[in-house]
């Protein structure tokens, strides 16, 4: 069972004279009448929605046993519930220590590319909802042609990404082609409210 960190530590033993099933308050703290008025206002500095599904997306992409690439994807509906989430890795049952990771090798099959599933074909895979129709994807890149197809199929109208570093690939270009051929709308995560905060993820994850 996933444990919060913070939860299961042992109680701080009381000190002595202290009745150690009082809840002692803070110091500084008079009760919610005396709070000031500025803690009673909401957060400001939430992140937006798109911000957050692709947070989201960064935070699979940690999943990854990829030494070189690690891509997270998440898939939400039309009321902003996420119905998936992948990352890229070997596929169900295929020992990710007995399968290659290398990018290069005399010979292909001993490169990982034959065998990874890319983040979107997992994020479709592990839907948590009967489908994907009429849903967006976030994912860290753009996807690949392979990719694209299982987007269109599987009904997702809207794809999210932050970095396009392969855009002048034949892969690439083949998903867009597609991408528009089938009506699907393809954004750049760009200059959000959190970009910074973003980015600096994307820099760590897509390197
Ligand atoms: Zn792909």
């Amino acid at each position: 069972m996933l444990r919060h960190p913070g939860r299961g530590r042992r109680p701080r033993s009381a000190a002595p004279g202290e009745d150690a099933g009082r809840r002692v308050p803070r110091a500084g703290y008079r009760g919610s009448a005396d709070r000031s008025e500025a803690s009673c206002k909401k957060r400001e500095d939430y992140l937006e929605w798109p911000e957050y599904f692709m947070a989201v997306a960064f935070l699979s992409a940690q999943r990854s046993k990829d030494p070189s690439s690690q891509v997270g994807a998440c898939i939400v509906n039309s009321e902003n519930k996420i119905v998936g989430i992948g990352y890229n890795g070997m596929p169900n049952g295929c020992s990710d220590d007995v399968l290659p990771w290398t990018r290069t090798g005399a010979n292909r099959l001993d490169t990982k590319y034959p065998y990874v599933c890319h983040a979107e074909l997992n994020a479709i895979m592990n839907k948590n909802s009967a489908d994907v129709k009429g849903c967006s994807m976030y994912v860290a890149l753009f996807p690949c042609n392979e990719c694209a197809k299982l987007i269109i199929q599987a009904g997702i109208k809207e794809v999210i990404f932050m970095s396009d570093k392969y855009h002048d690939t034949t892969e690439m270009t083949a998903a867009r082609r597609m991408f528009d051929l089938a009506g699907i709308i393809y954004r750049l995560l760009f200059r959000t409210k959190h970009s910074e905060f973003l980015w600096s993820a994307a820099c760590a994850f897509l390197r």
